[in-house]
């Protein structure tokens, strides 16, 4: 038995020092990654369900590092959060996704206004920590001036653990942005301490349901009949309802059918890197 015991020390400790020191090195690993503006962005089109246009782009950080390949968010923003670094790296993030809505608007917004189609969107994800943060405002500030963007096709996607917290200085933080024209979106919808009642406190344009409701379109009549009185309230506020995750075609077909306008999922198309995206602006406008 004592035996046995030893071995079970000797196997968990160096496991254990080995998250230790990995978790060590990607923090000092993101420093220098933030320092050199080392992160990537790819970008996932959000179509309307109805006619198939292509409406926004979802701006999601890639970090591509020597050894571990591309490494994806869900390995580095829990980290970035905890220890700050998730400031500067959104910070980034902002900036860069701006900048290449400006390129978007460049090569499509003449043609899509002759078309009677707005200008694309760009939505960028926004964690509580980064939001929290006493400079956040002016972050989005300088992004939408040194892009020079309309604040309209800018959208920060917010999770719901961003507006718990119901304190004056959220509340004054919400209204400016939303007077600086920018649409709030609220993320991942359904997962957290969700609550309707947001929708009417602060000025949110855009509610995304979360994947998970997505996936039992069509098995629960349940989630169904969620996702379906979600959507009408949303649309009773004015608020446009986005559906996260959508595979196949049922879904998309189903959602349309419900009145949900607008859809994103690997069933449209997966994220992809910059020069991608900017073909498919190109593609979606002259086609
Ligand atoms: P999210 O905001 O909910 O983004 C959607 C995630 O679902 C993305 O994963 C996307 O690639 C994936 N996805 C989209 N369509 C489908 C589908 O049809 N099926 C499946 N299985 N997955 C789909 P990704 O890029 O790995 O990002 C994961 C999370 O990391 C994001 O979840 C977001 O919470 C966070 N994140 C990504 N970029 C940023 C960022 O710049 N800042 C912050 N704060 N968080 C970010
Ligand atoms: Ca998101
Ligand atoms: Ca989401
Ligand atoms: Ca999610």
């Amino acid at each position: 038995a004592k035996a046995a015991g030893r071995r079970q020390w000797c196997h968990y400790r160096p496991a254990l020092q080995a998250g230790l020191v990995e978790r060590h090195e990607l923090n000092e690993n993101l420093d220098s990654a933030i320092a050199e503006s080392a992160f990537q962005l790819y970008y996932q089109p959000i179509v309307d369900l109805h006619t198939g246009d292509l409406v926004a782009f979802e701006a999601l950080v890639r970090w591509p590092h020597d050894r571990r390949g591309m490494v994806l968010p869900d390995e580095f923003i829990a980290l970035a959060e905890e220890s700050g670094q998730i400031v500067p790296l959104g910070a980034w993030v902002l900036e860069r996704a701006a900048e290449e809505a400006a390129a978007w608007h460049a090569a499509s917004s003449a043609a899509r206004a002759a078309a009677g189609r707005p200008p694309l969107r760009v939505n960028v994800n926004v964690s509580a920590r980064q939001f929290r943060d006493a400079g956040f405002v002016d972050v989005v500030r300088h992004a939408l001036d040194s892009s020079g963007i309309d604040p309209s096709t800018l959208v920060l996607e917010l999770t719901e653990s961003v507006l718990m917290r119901r304190d004056d200085r959220l509340r004054t933080d919400m209204a400016t942005l939303g007077d600086l024209g920018i649409g709030l979106a609220i993320d991942d919808f359904g997962t957290g301490y969700s609550s309707l009642s947001y929708l009417r406190e602060f000025p949110i344009s855009l509610l995304k349901i979360d994947k998970s409701f997505i996936d039992g379109l069509g098995l629960s009549p349940q989630q169904h009949a969620l996702v379906e009185g979600i959507t009408r309230i949303a649309d009773t506020l004015g608020v446009q309802v986005i559906a996260e995750g959508i595979e196949h075609p049922d879904q998309r077909d189903l959602l349309a059918a419900m009145g949900c306008p607008l859809g994103q999922g690997y069933l449209f198309a997966r994220p992809m890197d910059g020069p991608r995206a900017q073909a498919l602006v190109r593609r979606a406008t002259y086609e």
